[in-house]
């Protein structure tokens, strides 16, 4: 643990740069220390003085003040880039809220930054924190379910995409950018041993045209494993949040807040199967299994603390511990989006030359 606790600014005192300034103050972080916000709208400035936070003149304030040891950017996603080189170039570390920044080019420029001036530079993916997607990770880990085929990930809502800059591409708005990134980088830990070799998406335009305000992404991994991603904003019916098949077994999570569901085959044939009855006649190949071939466990869901993003970033600014998430991890989240947004202008799957190493975390 931390003695002497990091020294941050948050840039951007929005929904997001409030929930930072929460787990600092009212959570009372072991390992970082708010010093103040910049907001370029007078509104939010006002918000933060009302609680008694402390409010800079400016980003340059921000950047001159030599107490700051790193700021936390959660504006809009088109200016994490130029806020990202800036601080780095003053001497601060920085932590990017997702998207890191909307495409590789950009994302070298912030590397290099990083790299020249000696800098953690790193982004908040926090949802690598969320026990939905960590009981999936470690599940497929384990190998319980025998050869894996397919790992499904899907965030349904029904309210569009939010009328605010997500609905616009200036702003790096759409729901590959917004939603897309968290899931491709938990699939991405999910299926942590294999290459991405091509890659399919179709983006939904149903509230509106500018961005994609849902899409359907399929990722074909090396060895057969197929892996759907699916966000959407107009379903008034949700699918299961996670579903895994392998040989010998499948899984499923219903939604954010259920353990996971895990059948396992104990026995391939089966004598006097009872038929289920459709429309069109009787079939014995879809029906269900009973006890006698399969049995069923859960999997609870773990405890989790997403501070330790925090704890690992600031121990990784004191050369202590390696930052969770890298850059080569950014890079492939990066590139995979790109690719994803060319198949949906192509009409067709594209091509993943995938250079990344196999993840731990
Ligand atoms: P928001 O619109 O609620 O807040 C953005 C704030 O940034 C606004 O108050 C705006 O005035 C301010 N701003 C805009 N340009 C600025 C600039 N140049 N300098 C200083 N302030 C500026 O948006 P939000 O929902 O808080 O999203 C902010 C970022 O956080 C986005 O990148 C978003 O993708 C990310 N986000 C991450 C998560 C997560 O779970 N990690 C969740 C929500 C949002």
């Amino acid at each position: 643990m931390n003695s002497v606790k990091k020294n941050a600014a948050i840039i951007g005192y929005g929904g997001m740069g409030g929930w930072h300034e929460r787990y600092f103050t009212e959570k009372n972080s072991d390992c970082v220390n708010l010093l103040g916000i910049w907001d370029i709208k007078e509104s939010r400035r006002e918000a933060a003085r009302e609680k008694g936070i402390y409010v800079y003149s400016s980003l340059d304030d921000v950047l001159s003040d030599e107490r700051v040891d790193f700021i936390v950017i959660a504006t809009p996603n088109d200016v994490h880039k130029d806020i990202a080189v800036a601080a780095m170039k003053a001497g601060k570390h920085v932590v990017s809220e997702k998207p890191v920044t909307l495409c590789s080019e950009d994302l070298e420029e912030m590397i290099a930054a990083s790299n020249k001036y000696g800098k953690v530079f790193t982004t908040h993916q926090n949802r690598r924190w969320d026990v939905d997607y960590m009981m999936f990770r470690d599940l497929y880990r384990s190998g319980k379910l025998g050869m894996t085929f397919t790992v499904e990930s899907r965030i349904h809502g029904s309210r569009g995409i939010p009328g605010d800059w997500r609905g616009e591409k200036a702003h790096g708005g759409g729901m590959i950018l917004d939603w897309g990134v968290h899931l491709i980088d938990q699939m991405l830990g999910i299926v942590y041993d294999k290459k991405v070799k091509s890659i399919y998406c179709r983006c939904d335009y149903i509230t509106n045209a500018e961005v994609d305000d849902g899409f359907k992404l399929e990722l074909y991994f090396e060895d057969g494993i197929t892996a759907h991603i699916e966000v959407g904003t107009n379903n008034f019916l949700s699918m299961p949040r996670f579903y895994m098949t392998g040989s010998s077994g499948a899984a499923m999570i219903g939604d954010w807040r259920e353990d996971c569901r895990v059948v396992l085959c104990t026995e391939w044939s089966e004598e006097n199967v009872v038929p289920v009855v459709t429309a069109a006649g009787l079939t014995k190949t879809m029906a269900p299994r009973n006890s006698k071939t399969t049995k069923e466990e859960t999997i609870s869901r773990p405890e989790s603390d997403v501070h330790d993003f925090y704890r690992n970033f600031t121990a990784a600014i004191d050369g202590r511990e390696e930052q969770l998430i890298t850059h080569d991890q950014l890079r492939r989240c990066m590139r995979i989006m790109e690719a994803a947004f060319e198949s949906d202008r192509l009409g067709r799957p594209v091509d993943f030359e995938d250079i990344d190493a196999p993840r731990k975390n």
